[in-house]
């Protein structure tokens, strides 16, 4: 059984894994003769769901019953909900819909899939990981763990050509993301004392609204505006069918034009044949702010990292492929742009990674077994696993943490209770981030003590008043962006007296974050972290909180 890296992407999807030699290849998807699944989904009637480009076709005529960009929704608190057939969809639910896909797409081809790791953005939080790990899931996968985007592309590069001690831009335009990572490659031992090259992430940065679909949509004003001036109808008059000709053509001319100078489009406007040229150069133009945008995130994320000398910079995501990105981020760094795989760098990044896990951890449906035995097509296999352990335990990869994250306890100093909110793990530490801290209850005799645990964007110690007398996140300090991600109930044994340490601890990886919490007198370890407001009691909730210092 194979191990297989999965990028699931705002526009296009691509699945990977190890080849019999040890080196990353993608699944073909044959139906569209391309190595990317469109994310889109189209709900053609009750018995039908469409995922791919088949499925892209029927964006501007029938609108309502297509899904896209949902990536952009997924884990995002009050999201919206679809509907179709009446049955109601989640995003994760869509997003599984589109794993399956790819699932279908190894199965199809005749090999067995199972245990995967899934890329993710990096700036995406907690609840946007879990969401696309539920989602890994539901489409009947092993999610073995997440890993970065940015890097998966920075191992799947370092795979193909290691070199010591230089410090890598990644830019990742994909169709509606845009991702700057600078990491570090460099050689170190690992805890057996054997050589490994590790990949160490410095700063990340961009904008989960910048992509490809914004220059398809400057294509398709200007097309419009053309088709509206040759046939003098106003942009209200021309029909939807027009507008989907215009829709589903303008992808393919902004590809053409990465190619050639100029490109044809011919749109049938309300019934009669129009011809639009576009030149690279008009393209370039009427696109010049949108390059320029990613520009100024490319600078701010270097200014996270101050004197800090880039070697290469990786071209990745489908959106690179057009000559003015190349040109631009040219211009910047002269003579150090390379561009790798720009669709398929980030999945076959991801079935690195995956088989790195499966043989260093012995982890995966596999039930602890490293990948030696048998391969889904029968064949025995020790050569090929020599290969795909000789390339897998060469790595060790270091991610940063995308967020701040701790507990909301009391302050009981003074003379008044203040409600803190204390941040073990800041933004940008290394992972796993693992923290401690002892708290004690509040009261004597008290039944249970509840732990809530936060993510936020701040990287101060603590967090005044950010929490209130609840234990809820405050609407005051929107900037810091707190979320409550859930809660711990730690039950206490009667006659517990308020100076019995509880230790908490927090562990934060690239999957999620794990809350323990252990009564250090019994020595009872709590872990159930219940994550949902339904779950959450509010009989158990409502009071009872751990407080700060035993005085
Ligand atoms: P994501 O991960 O955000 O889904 P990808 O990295 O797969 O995105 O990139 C998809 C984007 O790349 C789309 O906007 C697509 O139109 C664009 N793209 C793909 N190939 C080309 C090309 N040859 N020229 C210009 N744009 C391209
Ligand atoms: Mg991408």
């Amino acid at each position: 059984m194979s191990t297989y890296g999965i990028d699931l992407g705002t526009t296009y999807s691509c699945i990977a894994r190890l080849d019999s030699n040890g080196n990353p290849e993608v699944i073909r998807n044959n139906d569209d003769d391309s190595n990317t699944v469109a994310s889109v989904v189209f709900f053609e009637n009750a018995n039908n769901v469409v995922v791919g480009q088949a499925a892209k076709e029927n964006i501007e005529t029938d609108g309502d019953r297509v899904v896209q960009f949902v990536k952009r929704e997924i884990g995002k608190r009050d999201t919206r909900t679809y509907e179709f057939d009446g049955k109601t969809y989640t995003p994760v639910e869509i997003s599984a819909l589109i794993l399956a896909r790819l699932k279908d797409l190894v199965e199809s081809q005749g090999g067995t899939i199972e245990d995967v790791v899934i890329t993710v953005p990096a700036y995406f939080g907690l609840e946007e990981r879990s969401a696309t790990k539920q989602a890994g899931e539901l489409a009947g996968l092993n999610v073995l763990s997440l890993i970065n985007e940015p890097t998966a592309a920075a191992l799947s590069y370092c795979a193909r050509q290691f070199q010591e001690d230089r410090t890598i831009l990644v830019y990742d335009l994909g169709g509606g993301t845009f991702d700057v990572t600078v990491v570090e490659m460099s050689m170190t031992q690992n805890e057996s004392g054997n050589d490994v090259q590790k990949i160490n992430v410095l700063a990340t940065g961009g904008d989960d609204r910048l992509g490809g679909k914004d220059w398809d949509d400057k294509l398709f004003d200007h097309i419009l505006h053309v088709c509206c001036e040759e046939s003098g109808l106003t942009p209200e008059e021309i029909e939807a069918e027009t507008r989907q000709d215009i829709r589903s053509k303008v992808e393919e001319a902004k590809r053409k034009l990465s190619k050639k100078q100029s490109a044809k489009v011919r749109i049938d406007v309300n019934g009669s044949r129009t011809e639009v040229v576009v030149t690279r150069k008009d393209f370039e133009e009427m696109t010049s702010d949108k390059v320029a945008q990613t520009m100024n995130f490319v600078e701010s994320t270097l200014q996270k990292v101050p004197g800090v000398n880039i070697d290469t910079v990786l071209l990745v995501g489908g959106s690179t492929y057009m000559p003015m990105i190349k040109n631009a981020v040219e211009e910047k760094f002269p003579g150090k742009v390379q561009q790798h795989d720009p669709d398929q760098a980030v999945a076959k990044g991801a079935a690195i990674y995956a088989s790195m896990l499966v043989v260093e951890e012995g982890t995966g449906s596999g039930g602890g077994e490293k990948t030696s035995g048998e391969t889904s097509e029968g064949e025995t296999s020790d050569e090929k696993n020599s290969e795909v352990d000789q390339l897998t335990t060469k790595f060790d990869v270091e991610d940063q943490t995308p967020r701040s994250f701790g507990p909301g306890v009391v302050d009981t100093k003074g003379s008044k209770h203040k409600y803190v909110l204390e941040n073990f793990i800041k933004i940008g530490e290394k992972m796993p981030a693992v923290f401690s801290k002892t708290y004690y209850p509040l009261e004597d005799n008290q039944e249970r003590v509840r732990l809530r645990a936060f993510e936020n964007m701040s990287n101060d110690d603590t967090l005044i008043p950010c929490v209130d007398e609840d234990g809820n996140p405050q609407a005051t300090d929107p900037a810091h962006n707190v979320k409550l991600l859930g809660e711990l109930i730690v039950n206490l044994p009667p006659d517990t007296s308020r100076d019995t340490p509880i230790k908490v601890t927090f562990k934060v990886d690239a999957s999620g974050v794990h809350v323990e919490a252990v009564n250090t007198k019994t020595n009872e370890v709590f872990e159930t972290f219940l994550r949902t407001e339904s779950d959450i009691d509010p009989e158990k909730s409502a009071v009872h909180q751990l407080r700060i210092s035993s005085d």
